[in-house]
């Protein structure tokens, strides 16, 4: 459930009208609800309530400071893949204990920020990072509290490029070798080991390969505590899929997953630790955009939009769907055409859908992508020479740009002419 509705035939933002946003702020933007994040991070609070447990934002998913902030306030964890994420979650007030560092190629100066800065954990994905992790932290006279991210080798069933919990994907070590890591791990000044990690991709549409995975995890954990090793926390990633289209498409709840985290991993006595970012950004932002063209083709024909592949490039790089509807709703459902819907850049994969049913809509005319909160915004570029979008939230009847569209002079001025020329 989301807070983007139509009211008296006009597409609002939870109070507010979005004609009246795309008056003040030009298209095209993307816009927030600051309910439906609270309702979305709420949610998995309630899912593992009765748990000791830390639900941690994957800040990749959305990474404006408004919206950390937003959920910052409501008690989240972050969990940052970059020296630039943990920097952002700090700028948003969240302390290093609620922070956990992801990612396969953290480099040293980020493992000694995170370590000076205060961090919950670092989930180490390979015996070779763990060896440098144990230099830096060594070196500075502190300790890093760790996990291994272990590759369980289950087939999340999702997008080729979003799956990480295969033998052949580069993440994590595969859990056959954890042991012997973690024996390592003993021994290593500067390192103290609190749990395991383990993430399997992203827009899971099924429990069933989550719970292959945590049943491993469970397996792992009797182990290594059989081997000695203090394992008092379980981070369980991120990665539970939203629904896309209005129609067809039933992924499961947190609550469900919430269950099955209860019954496979509640008798271990563990904190857990979840990552999710699509589920609490995805459904509670929109892109809006307006109609520059409809162009008439031979046997089909094009809505070109003011957004492009550059402001979302989901469709482009993960053939991703996206409902996109008219900001002020259509009168009958019986004038609907097809019509592919596209981008001004200079690229035939700058197309959002083919063969669209859309209602007839003129130049001018709004039209917003839902379901574009998550990896929107923050996978957007210049291309093109294209401004940055601007980002809104919402909050109820009123609203605020949280990142204003760059002057065309703003972006040139960026490049520096050397002496020479
Ligand atoms: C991307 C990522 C997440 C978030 O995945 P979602 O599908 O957005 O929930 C969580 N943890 C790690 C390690 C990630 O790389």
């Amino acid at each position: 459930m989301d807070h983007f509705l139509y009211r008296g035939g006009i597409l609002h933002a939870e109070d507010v009208p979005l004609t009246e946003i795309a008056a003040a702020v030009g298209t095209p933007f993307y816009c927030y609800s600051t309910a439906t994040l609270t309702r979305h991070f709420q949610l998995f609070q309630d899912a593992l309530a009765g748990m000791d447990h830390l639900v941690c934002f994957a800040i990749k998913s959305l990474s404006n400071q408004a919206v950390l902030r937003t959920l910052g306030k409501l008690g989240a964890g972050m969990d940052v893949v970059s020296g630039g994420e943990y920097r952002r979650a700090q700028a948003a007030g969240v302390p290093g204990d609620r922070i956990v560092f992801s990612g396969v190629g953290k480099t040293r100066d980020e493992m000694a920020y995170a370590l000076t800065h205060g961090i919950r954990q670092f989930n180490v994905e390979s015996a070779e990072e763990l060896r440098v992790l144990a230099d830096v932290a060594s070196c500075l006279g502190k300790t890093a509290p760790i996990t291994l991210r272990v590759n369980p080798d289950v087939d999340a069933k999702t997008h080729e490029k979003i799956a990480t919990g295969r033998k052949e994907d580069k993440f994590g070590v595969p859990i056959a070798s954890a042991r012997a890591i973690y024996a390592e791990a003993a021994t290593l000044p500067g390192i103290e080991v609190v749990g395991i990690d383990v993430h399997i991709g992203s827009q899971l549409t099924d429990l069933a390969p989550f719970e292959a995975a945590f049943t491993k995890i469970a397996d792992l954990t009797r182990e290594l505590r059989a081997d000695g090793h203090v394992i008092r926390r379980l981070d369980l990633g991120g990665g539970l899929g939203i629904p896309y289209t209005r129609s067809n498409e039933t992924p499961p709840l947190p609550t469900e997953y919430g269950a099955m985290i209860r019954r496979v991993l509640g008798d271990l006595d563990v904190e857990i630790e979840i990552e999710p970012g699509r589920l609490i950004a995805g459904n509670a932002g929109i892109l809006v955009a307006s109609v520059i063209y409809l162009k008439q083709g031979e046997g089909r024909d094009f809505l070109i939009l003011d957004a492009a592949m550059n402001d979302l490039i989901r469709p482009a790089m993960y053939g991703a769907h996206h409902d996109i509807i008219p900001v002020i709703e259509a009168q009958t459902a019986s004038d609907q055409r097809p019509v592919d819907i596209v981008g001004p850049v200079c690229e035939s994969g700058d197309t959002f859908a083919r063969q669209r049913a859309m209602p007839p809509l003129a130049p001018g005319e709004l039209v917003a992508f839902r379901s574009a909160g998550a990896y929107g915004a923050v996978m957007s570029s210049e291309y093109n020479t294209r401004p940055m979008i601007p980002e809104i939230l919402v909050h109820e009847d009123q609203y605020a740009v949280i990142r204003p569209r760059p002057s065309f002079d703003d972006m040139i001025n960026r490049d520096t002419v050397p002496p020479w020329l």
